[in-house]
């Protein structure tokens, strides 16, 4: 039967060489969540997302995305990852393309489509997140900031259903987190499913729907923010939490 989830991990391991670096991860998405994973450097959560969007392979366990396993060799990954897209730390824009043709390229190449539509689709997406005045800008004229609001449009540019980001305002100026946070709170509020890995613990106790705690590869707590930053059970939650707010 149908069910509102969009995101199954199941049992999901990765390891590299003999480093044990997730141990039977299990949680669920559903439609519209905004889901924050929070936790210190070096407890997975880099390497969960990039499981999620196929950067890496599993070693073990599923993840099913609407009830099919991405997992499987069959998988066309191009095309799921157009459906579950990635916004990186570090931007990863095209640096000798301009902000225009970075929001483009996706379209054309992946998503078939041609160049006047691709070209309205970025200008729209462009425009929601405040970078239509710099269309023929070139990523290195512009602000940290600016790059991950146009990283953002790509993203969006692709109309995915899921959207994952990993520390998406940890390379930033600290003037320049506010503006990028701000797309992500209207994005939230429209209702994309978000899986946004964050160290801002103000703005997931306020925009997500729900918390993932990680330590040393696994799910240490999760729950709703109310409870993760306002009442958690565990101490090493506590103790993260203290260093952080
Ligand atoms: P986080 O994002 O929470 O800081 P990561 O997922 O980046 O954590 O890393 C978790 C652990 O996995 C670290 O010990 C890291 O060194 C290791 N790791 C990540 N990617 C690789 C890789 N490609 N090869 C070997 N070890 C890796
Ligand atoms: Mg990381």
């Amino acid at each position: 039967m149908a069910d509102s989830n969009v995101l199954k991990i199941r049992h999901l391991s990765k390891t590299f060489g003999t480093n044990v670096v997730l141990r039977d991860i299990d949680f669920n998405v559903n439609a519209g969540d905004v889901t924050c994973i929070i936790g210190a450097s070096g407890s997975g959560k880099s390497t969960l997302l990039r499981c999620i969007n196929l950067l890496e392979t599993p070693t073990t366990g599923e993840i099913l995305y609407h009830d099919v396993d991405i997992t499987d060799r069959k998988m066309n990954v191009p095309e799921y990852r157009t459906k579950v897209g990635m916004v990186f730390q570090n931007f990863n824009l095209f640096n000798n393309m301009t902000v225009l043709d970075n929001c483009m390229v996706g379209q054309v190449k992946v998503l078939k489509k041609d160049k006047e539509e691709a070209k309205k689709t970025a200008m729209m997406f462009l425009e929601k997140v405040g970078m239509a005045p710099y269309i023929n800008a070139k990523p290195r004229q512009l602000s940290g900031g600016q790059k991950q609001r146009v990283a953002i449009a790509r993203a969006l540019a692709m109309e995915p259903e899921v959207l994952l980001f990993d520390e998406p305002t940890s390379a930033l100026d600290p003037q320049m987190v506010g503006e990028v946070l701000a797309v992500m709170r209207t994005l939230a509020k429209e209702g994309l499913t978000m899986i946004i890995v964050t160290h801002e613990m103000a703005f997931a106790r306020d925009v997500s729907n729900h918390v993932v705690y990680m330590a040393g590869g696994v799910i240490e707590e999760e729950g709703a923010p109310a409870d993760i930053f306002g009442n958690p059970r565990k101490n090493s939650t506590k103790e993260f939490l203290t260093r952080f707010m």
